[in-house]
């Protein structure tokens, strides 16, 4: 019989989007506004903290640029992002038409170092631009070291904008990864922990940044009766149709967290006898990932030369997804000019490090196979 594959993260709905969808065809609410679009932002707002306002958007990436231009953003700044993150963090830096000035990693949480985060500052004033930005992102669902890095930002009184599109639900000191800094940013594309199919959201600290943010995500038109337009704006806005899928699926957000939560200790349990893998898990108990991926950093010369590419071939092999680590950006040929602040941290977690299916749809069987493969390639010399 013929498997299916067994992707890294897949859609996975609850059952009630298809109500919400339903009900937004049959009073013809199929625009990008209506209940669904402010029903979603509700459900968003009471689970991110009720001091927070929220607006939701056609994307993340759009949410970070909607962020940038809220933090006053323009041609010829300088803005921080980390290194290590996926072009949806960088590319609205591009739009803007600033620079980004990248910054490495530490190796606990993978995310930006707060040291090397200093010394990109320190040295950007020398230079003569203070950067006007600071991305920094909660990657694969780990909250980066937030005291640290709001330190940093606030000795030099610097807007962090805050990128949890993978780590909605994720928490730091009981505080969910999202609301820390001016703005947090969040992701529903169809790999991310909820969908709508795609869509993000930008979440602000108070009223004004939210119906700015909408205003701008809605072609920035004017108070008046016809279309009046004193400032550039965009087409943003998240749909009523999308809108609804996102409604359901925020149903089953806590439950889908637990079940990636346990496909995290599923990869702890099949490796903790392995010499040279290690999971990647939380530094602390004041941390709480999501664990929307799973992650493994596999040290050659401690598995007698078993490599990431070893397991991710064999992986293929049985269809399996598995991916390496994100590539930092400092090595992407598009930024190759970009001034880089760091050493080799985020360079050697991309030479070692394999994704792993992580979906809270995966079953037993794939569980099974995913042990068969593993099984393979580590304990059968
Ligand atoms: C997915 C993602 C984004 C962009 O979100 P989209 O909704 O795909 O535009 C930004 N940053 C990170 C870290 C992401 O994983």
């Amino acid at each position: 019989m013929q498997n299916s594959k067994i992707w890294l993260s897949s859609p996975h709905m609850g059952g009630n989007e298809r109500k919400f969808v339903t009900e937004a065809f049959d009073t013809n609410w199929v625009a990008p506004l209506g209940p669904n679009v402010n029903g979603f932002e509700n459900d968003l707002k009471i689970y991110q903290n009720e001091d927070v306002e929220v607006a939701v958007l056609s994307s993340g990436t759009a949410a970070i640029h909607l962020a940038l231009i809220q933090c006053g953003v323009v041609a010829g700044d300088e803005v921080i992002c980390q290194s290590f993150t996926f072009c949806g963090s960088i590319n609205p830096i591009m739009y803007q038409g600033a620079t980004p000035i990248l910054v490495d990693s530490e190796p606990e949480t993978w995310n930006i170092c707060p040291i090397h985060l200093e010394e990109a500052i320190e040295d950007r004033i020398a230079n003569g631009k203070k950067p006007k930005a600071i991305v920094a992102v909660h990657l694969y669902g780990m909250p980066y070291k937030v005291e640290e890095i709001n330190k940093v930002a606030a000795k030099y009184n610097i807007p962090i904008v805050e990128d949890s599109a993978e780590a909605l639900g994720s928490t730091y000191k009981n505080q969910k990864c999202g609301t820390f800094g001016k703005f947090g940013i969040l992701s529903f594309n169809g790999n991310k922990i909820i969908t709508t199919s795609g869509g993000g959201a930008i979440v602000c600290q108070n009223k004004a940044d939210k119906s700015n943010a909408v205003f701008l995500a809605t072609q920035a038109r004017d108070d008046t009766p016809h279309y009046e337009h004193t400032t550039i704006g965009y087409n943003y806005r998240l749909s009523n149709i999308s809108a609804g899928i996102g409604r359901g699926q925020m149903e089953v957000l806590d439950k889908h967290i637990a079940l990636r939560r346990k496909m995290h200790d599923f990869y702890i349990e099949q490796f903790k006898n392995i010499k040279g893998v290690t999971v990647f898990s939380e530094p602390s108990k004041d941390y709480f990932s999501n664990h929307w991926l799973s992650a493994i950093i596999i040290e050659p010369s401690e598995t007698n030369g078993i490599t990431r590419e070893h397991l991710r071939n064999a992986f293929a092999k049985a269809d399996i997804e598995s991916r390496p680590l994100w590539k930092p950006m400092h090595l992407q040929p598009v930024f190759k000019e970009v001034p880089y602040y760091g050493e080799k941290v985020s360079e050697e977690l991309f030479d070692k490090g394999l994704c792993l299916p992580s979906g809270s749809n995966l079953t037993n069987e794939d569980r099974d196979r995913i042990e068969n493969v593993i099984f393979t390639i580590f304990k059968n010399d």
